[in-house]
């Protein structure tokens, strides 16, 4: 070998191990990219709008069973790290709808409360920052509204919570809020407006059938009977369907929490005498305290307009004992009273000291003042209500009416100050049973009644009519030409 081939054959070594080097470098580079790319992907469950919506619309087809209604309105919003979607499903009732929207901003906001508090502490636990990335997370609502033929409108919102975990997107929880609407009023309806007195005795038999049957042993949770039993807590969430009603069970009570809010119907034939064929528009419990705030010297003008709109907004009723002179140019107030559910009496046509009348004048009063109220509202005045509460047994017994005096007067005419008439009304210290003696004619009775209404409510007080307050307290219906002051 001479210096010449010696002098070549170097070149090839150096030659061949710098193409070793770089079939390293470029294998090495092209794992790196690899690992790089599979890590990148890997890090994000959902890379854009549109797979989130895909992932979403998914999600959505699991909650079906929490719809009582097939057509939706659904709403998406992504971002990072909170994504939501809503299907809000179609509602054609207005304020139903206002109610629901507001229900589901507080779940929004209530919820990204907590993914914000909980990525902040995360994002506390590394050292370095760089290294921290938050998790998806994703809300998942469903709300449906179905009205149905017994004059109730359900409103039903599903929550499904998920987050990140192990490159896949798990539900962290699900919950289930349910609501009840009559369809005439607009107002939410408890229960026992709803059902009859024996529906959880009738949902508990059929569902402890229905759960034995339907899961096996393993499925059911211990103690998952403790659900199902008629307590108190338990077949408070619901919705009426075409062919029964829906009942939903909460995560982590009948089954594991893994299987989260379960939904189960029971058929109408099932129920049976369970719900009311007509549902009661107004319910009152017998056990709860009552009381009946009266207005007289009505139907009035702008005061009056303010009472009845501060009943109506509160969902409550007063009786009225009306002037048959003053229906004549306030018949609107008059009809409107009527419309609330409240009970309308009559004070005489107009004001007498009727002990000071006439049999035949004392008639007349009587007749005249029915006739008017009746040619607004279609009926009979109920009650009847001694002008100046003056009475004697002749007047009581020509009346064809219960006759009405009072337990509380609040002196309204008098003192015009709204805060006084709220002081009277809380001077005395049990209510119930209570009539309390107003005028619809004064703006100062106005302010009363819009400081008196809150406040009873707040302590328990249930509103009631004249009647409805004879009919719990006495056992029995008001009786013509007796006497009532306070039960
Ligand atoms: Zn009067």
């Amino acid at each position: 070998m001479n210096r010449e081939q010696r002098h070549m054959d170097r070149i090839r070594k150096k030659r061949k191990r710098h193409i070793i080097l770089f079939i390293i470098f470029i294998a090495v580079l092209i794992a790196t990219v690899c690992i790089g790319l599979i890590s990148y992907i890997s890090t994000n469950v959902y890379q854009n709008e549109d797979e989130f919506r895909e992932y979403a619309d998914d999600e959505l087809k699991k909650t079906s069973q929490f719809s009582v209604r097939g057509k939706t309105k659904i709403d998406y919003e992504y971002g990072r790290p909170i994504s939501y979607v809503i299907d809000y499903g179609v509602c054609d009732n207005e304020s139903i709808a206002v109610f629901r929207d507001q229900k589901i901003k507080e779940i929004k906001e209530k919820y990204q409360q907590d993914k914000n508090a909980e990525e902040e502490s995360r994002a506390k636990r590394y050292e370095d920052q760089r290294n921290y990335r938050p998790l998806e997370h994703a809300l998942i609502l469903r709300s449906s509204v179905y009205e149905s033929d017994k004059g109730v409108i359900s409103l039903s919102i599903y929550e499904s919570e998920n987050s990140e975990r192990k490159k896949d997107m798990e539900q962290d929880a699900s919950m289930i809020y349910t609501y009840q609407f009559s369809a005439k009023t607009g107002k939410i309806l408890i229960p026992q407006q709803i059902f009859s007195e024996k529906y959880k005795e009738i949902c508990s038999e059929f569902f402890m059938k229905y759960f034995r049957k339907n899961y096996k042993k393993d499925e059911l949770k211990d103690g998952w009977q403790d659900y199902v039993t008629a307590g108190e807590n338990n077949f408070n969430k619901y919705a009426l369907t075409d062919t029964g009603v829906t009942f939903f069970f909460d995560e982590g009570t009948v089954l594991d929490e893994s299987r989260g809010v379960i939904s189960a119907g029971i058929p109408e034939a099932d129920m049976g005498t369970g719900l009311r064929n007509k549902i009661l528009e107004r319910y009152i419990d017998p056990t709860k305290p009552m009381v009946a705030l009266t207005y007289d010297d009505g139907p009035g003008g702008g005061a009056e307009t303010r009472i009845l709109e501060c009943l109506r907004k509160n969902g409550d009723v007063a009786t009225f004992f009306y002037l048959g002179s003053r229906v004549a140019g306030n018949s609107a107030n008059l009809k409107t009273a009527y419309d609330l559910g409240c009970q309308i009496g009559t004070h005489t046509w107009n004001h007498p000291v009727l002990t000071k009348l006439k049999p035949e004048q004392i008639q007349k009063q009587f007749d005249d003042t029915n006739a008017a109220i009746k040619a607004v509202t279609g009926e009979d005045p109920t009650a009847f209500r001694p002008s100046y509460g003056e009475t004697n047994d002749t007047i009581n017994k020509m009346s064809a009416m219960p006759v009405i005096m009072w337990t509380v007067d609040t002196l309204d005419w008098k003192s015009r100050d709204g805060k006084k008439i709220f002081e009277e009304v809380k001077k005395m210290k049990n209510l119930d049973g209570k009539i309390i003696l107003m005028h619809s004619i004064y703006d100062s009775t106005a302010d009363a009644t819009e400081l008196i209404v809150p406040w009873l409510k707040e302590n328990g007080y249930q509103l009631v009519t004249v009647s409805e307050m004879i009919k719990y307290k006495t056992g029995e219906d008001p009786q013509k030409g007796q006497v009532y002051r306070t039960f």
